[in-house]
């Protein structure tokens, strides 16, 4: 029963009663303060649906789940915060995530007062995660109110299997809500752990429209969970979260022919990670690069190629802090003609063309 991990002065709590919220049936609204003439002539003068019903729809489809387990926020981003709003007290429960992982796990953690632990995933075996270890972390710790597992993890790019998630759930029933964050999973091919949540209450997947389907600029995610959880955190979330012109947008972005375009570019980009890994990894200038499942490269160069790299107009993320090594990169998988580019920029960079005379492929 994952209600008794809800944060308690929360339990009796009502959310703020908009107006739309109350779901009355009429055709002159006088209840918003809104200005009465629509001067759109697309009704943006009246607030949107707090969960627009298409949008809704069109997501439960996608993920194949039903639609009162799903609940739309503004990006992943908004999910991770409302997650650790419901479930933490302030200076009293803690947080579980893989150390290196997506960095909003903390920085939620840190605005709501909690502890954040970091379990090491170990560098020298692909980050594989030992589920026993991690197990063993989370019980010597009495307040861990959420595992977050990023799968596929930014920035390692590896996968947590869904048996690993399945041990997860039942171990830590009565303990931990386990978060799946599947920002990335697309890129993987593999099944989501959206099958899990009738079989799991204290299961919470997340997916967004921000990666594979090319919608970053709409900021849409998705939290994805049981109903009664469902309905539990939209008395924490924002009275209006999707703006309108985002759920026209995304609903029509989510139409058959759309979809079929954004199928290709996912292949695409999988072609390209691997086409991008083997080049890197008989590179001379690389020390390791990791395999991944998502949408990016983790590298490890021999030297600290950042600056080069920018100099030549081409943007990666560093990884100096995460690994206290600044020869660790992240490098989004581009297009064709930007892996090209790369590709060329790195060959220029080893046969020492680039820094001495700044040539930009
Ligand atoms: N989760 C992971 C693992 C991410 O890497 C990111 C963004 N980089 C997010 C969530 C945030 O996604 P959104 O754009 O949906 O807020």
């Amino acid at each position: 029963m994952f209600e008794k991990l809800i944060r308690q002065d929360l339990a009796e709590f009502n959310a703020y009663s908009s107006a739309r919220s109350l779901n009355l049936k009429g055709n002159i609204w006088l209840n918003a303060n809104e200005l009465a003439y629509d001067l759109s002539n697309e009704g943006f003068n009246r607030y949107p649906e707090p969960q627009p019903q298409e949008l809704v729809h069109a997501l439960a489809t996608l993920y194949q789940v039903s639609q009162d387990e799903i609940l739309v926020t503004r990006g992943s981003d908004e999910g991770i915060d409302l997650l650790v709003r419901l479930f933490c007290t302030y200076q009293q429960d803690a947080i579980m995530a893989f150390k290196p992982t997506f960095g909003m796990y903390q920085v939620s953690a840190r605005l709501q007062g909690v502890e954040y632990f970091e379990y090491a995933l170990d560098l020298t075996n692909e980050f594989t995660l030992d589920i026993d270890d991690l197990l063993k972390e989370i019980n010597k710790k009495p307040n861990i109110k959420l595992v977050f597992i990023c799968s596929p993890n930014n920035p390692t790019g590896n996968l947590i299997s869904l048996e690993g998630i399945e041990r997860l759930c039942l171990t830590l029933a009565d303990k931990s809500m386990i978060v799946v964050d599947e920002a990335y999973i697309e890129f993987s091919g593999e099944q989501s752990a959206a099958s899990l949540i009738k079989q799991y209450d204290n299961l919470v997947v997340l997916r967004t429209l921000s990666k594979a389907y090319g919608l970053a600029a709409e900021r849409v995610g998705s939290v994805i969970t049981n109903a009664r959880l469902v309905s539990l955190i939209k008395k924490v979330i924002a009275p209006y979260p999707i703006a309108l012109s985002v759920a026209q947008n995304a609903v029509a972005a989510l139409q058959t022919a759309r979809l079929a375009l954004v199928k290709s570019k996912m292949f695409e980009a999988v072609r390209e990670r691997t086409r991008l890994f083997q080049y890197l990894q008989a590179s001379s200038l690389v020390n390791k690069v990791y395999p991944s499942q998502a949408n990016f490269l983790l590298v490890q160069f021999k030297v600290d190629i950042f600056n080069q790299l920018c100099q030549s107009g081409i943007i990666v993320r560093s990884m100096a802090k995460v690994f206290n090594d600044e020869t660790m990169l992240r490098i989004s998988i581009g297009t064709v003609e930007e892996v090209n580019k790369l590709i060329k920029v790195l060959e220029n960079i080893n046969t020492g063309t680039i820094g001495a005379n700044n040539e930009t492929a």
